[in-house]
């Protein structure tokens, strides 16, 4: 069969990801507008739209499209805001925010991972994302603070670091948990600098590897 990502990524949005309550339509626009076969190896594409994580090399993974949608419907992006990203991977889940933010900025500490991304958002026409190489959980001090920060790997805890350079206002997902099975952590600092956190549901990311995460 031919493969048409556009009536795929349809069929992914009504029998998947909206019956599981992904109902914003600016971040169902975005997983529409994002080609997911794009960021992933050639060999996978006829697979680019099932609700499942894939792999990017470096023994990384795309994460499952469900997910990215959970993470950033629960960011609740304003057209204005600067949004920081740990873990660029693939460079999917920052073309997501990037049609929905102003500025992107995006963290990779594996520098092969970081240049592909860059080639392949640069040729897709992205201009509001920036991708920075190193330890993502030392966050990027020279640009905060931040609306909004989303972590796409698992920290054994919420990164006392990235919370610092949360706007107040703001909001930060981030998985916590044991290095194979997390829980998708919601934290919000109120306006008075007060932070609340939420549970939103089990997951499971690769390993978030650096001085506020796990070591290598
Ligand atoms: N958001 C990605 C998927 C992330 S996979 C996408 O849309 O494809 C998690 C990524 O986080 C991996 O590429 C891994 O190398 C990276 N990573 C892990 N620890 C990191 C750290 N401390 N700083 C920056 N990147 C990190």
């Amino acid at each position: 069969m031919v493969f048409n990502g556009t009536k795929e990524a349809e069929r992914l949005i009504r029998d998947e990801l909206i019956p599981s309550g992904i109902t914003d339509e600016r971040v169902l626009d975005a997983l529409r507008k994002v080609k997911r076969e794009l960021f992933i190896p050639q060999s996978l594409r006829d697979k680019a739209y099932g609700n499942y994580p894939l792999p990017i090399g470096e023994n990384q993974t795309i994460s499952q499209p469900y997910i990215v949608a959970l993470m950033t419907q629960a960011l609740d992006i304003k057209r204005d805001n600067t949004v920081l990203e740990i873990g660029t991977g693939s460079g999917y889940q920052a073309a997501i925010l990037a049609r929905l933010a102003s500025t992107v900025y995006t963290i990779e500490r594996i520098e092969s991972l970081l240049m592909k991304a860059r080639t392949n958002l640069y040729s897709q026409g992205y201009r509001n994302i920036f991708l920075i190489g190193g330890d993502g959980t030392a966050g990027l001090p020279e640009y905060a603070p931040f609306d909004r920060i989303i972590v796409t790997a698992a920290a054994p805890k919420v990164p006392e670091t990235l919370l610092e350079q949360l706007k107040n206002g703001g909001k930060l997902v981030v998985p916590v948990g044991g290095r194979h099975v997390q829980d998708l952590k919601l934290v919000e600092k109120a306006k008075n600098g007060r932070i609340y956190k939420q549970s939103l549901c089990g997951c499971r990311f690769v390993p978030l590897i650096g001085k506020n995460g796990w070591k290598d």
